[in-house]
């Protein structure tokens, strides 16, 4: 056949009024038929993706997802089991078929209570992963009533959609991760005070996303200006799990434990309090005292609590999770042929320095930064293939970095 004479096998332009086509064993495509087709496997994915997403759902029951969250989150028992019901019913409101017998199963949001590096985010995350669904994680503090210097809490949604790749169906069942919700509490009982930009509008502000609602969404985020256009978000659907330090509630569940005992006949009162560890007894009550709205309070109805990390938690931290930092070191230093270890003896110091020096969890990485930077320099060009950091070796490469740097840091 001559040049000129070919066309497309699909459509059947001739070669002269396409731009390009491209030959196969025996037929032809053009540029335009290309694009046409590439567009349908990208519409087909998208389906699949969907289906999938409600297969998976179906497949993982509270213990299933329990156990996922062992492998990456140290403790916090009472945390991943709450989580699990939570996510499983959240996801079984989802799939439930239309019935008429007028039960509607509400939201399951959750809201986590416990000290910044406990894990909170860790936990969100790791939900998000399993699930395979879009996940925005978002600063209360940055919110502001609509109208003043801040983002709208629409932005939320922007976010979500952004995760999502502004695939809206996707972003509707995803997951909203909003950190220090404690921020926004009331910070007075008295209302009249001034107004309260950052602080109870706010909450007014989010109850209706939280509840379930459709928002206009500008979808590249800002303000909203009229000639935006916007993305109608349902936000039925979408997981919102709000975590946040609550420094001082503590004094607010102490006062009302102190107060029930009092109530109680004195052998009653004899089960001991755990001073060490209030927020496990943390209930709504305590959220409404430190300041949070009753309607936001009643739009979370799952309250957990995160428990502090102790020296044996940290450890277990270092080494235990599925990505634990020091299996990222050693994967880290074999694509070098290095063959790292560390010490029991290491380990524990590095412990007893990131408590020494309240650096929590997330410290660990830092002082392991420090210690093994220097062997991360040199090795990699050296023909030293062998690296095993014992107590001695760390306390030396920490007495040369100021620790005072790292306090610092957390
Ligand atoms: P929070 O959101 O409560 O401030 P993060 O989830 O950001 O805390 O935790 C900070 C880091 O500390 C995490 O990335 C993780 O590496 C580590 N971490 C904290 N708690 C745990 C835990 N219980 N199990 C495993 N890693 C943890």
């Amino acid at each position: 056949m001559a040049k000129e004479e070919l066309e497309c096998s699909f459509c059947g332009r001739k070669k002269p009024e396409t731009n390009l086509l491209i030959a196969g064993l025996d037929a032809h495509i053009c540029d335009r038929c290309i694009e046409q087709a590439h567009g349908i496997v990208l519409e087909e994915s998208k389906q699949n993706d969907s289906s999938d997403l409600t297969a998976e759902l179906k497949l993982r029951k509270p213990q299933q997802i329990k156990a996922f969250l062992d492998e990456y989150i140290i403790g916090q028992n009472m945390t991943k089991k709450v989580m699990s019901v939570a996510v499983y019913n959240h996801y079984k409101r989802l799939l439930q078929p239309v019935t008429k017998d007028d039960i509607e199963i509400q939201k399951s949001n959750i809201i986590m209570v416990g000290q910044t590096g406990t894990g909170k985010t860790l936990v969100a995350k790791t939900i998000a992963r399993m699930l395979n669904v879009p996940l925005a994680i978002v600063d209360a503090t940055v919110l502001t009533e609509a109208g003043y210097v801040g983002e709208d809490v629409e932005s939320i949604l922007t976010r979500l959609l952004q995760a999502a790749d502004y695939n809206l169906e996707k972003a509707e069942k995803g997951i909203v991760f909003i950190d220090e919700i404690d921020k926004i509490a009331r910070k007075s009982d008295n209302p009249s005070i001034t107004r309260d930009v950052s602080g109870e509008g706010v909450q007014q502000a989010l109850l209706k996303l939280l509840e379930g609602t459709v928002v206009n969404v500008p979808p590249k985020g800002g303000r909203k200006h009229p000639d935006q256009k916007f993305i109608e978000v349902n936000t039925e659907n979408i997981l919102f799990i709000a975590g946040g330090a609550f420094d001082g509630i503590e004094r607010h569940i102490s006062k009302r434990l102190n107060m029930q005992a009092v109530g109680y006949s004195a052998s009653k009162s004899e089960e001991v309090v755990d001073q060490d560890n209030l927020l496990q007894y943390i209930i709504p009550k305590d959220l409404k005292d430190f300041g949070l709205i009753p309607e936001i309070i009643g739009r979370l109805p799952v309250l957990t609590y995160m428990d502090p990390l102790d020296a044996k938690t940290l450890r277990a931290i270092l080494t235990e999770p599925k990505n634990a930092i020091i299996k990222q070191y050693q994967k880290l230093f074999s694509m070098d042929d290095i063959d790292f270890s560390i010490s029991d003896g290491a380990l524990d110091y590095i412990v007893e320095k990131a408590i020494e020096y309240k650096l929590g969890a997330r410290g660990l990485r830092s002082l392991c930064e420090e210690v093994l930077t220097d062997a991360m320099f040199e090795m990699p060009s050296s023909n030293d293939k062998k690296l095993n950091v014992t107590k001695s070796y760390v306390e030396d490469k920490l007495v040369k970095t100021t620790l005072k740097k790292l306090k610092a840091v957390s």
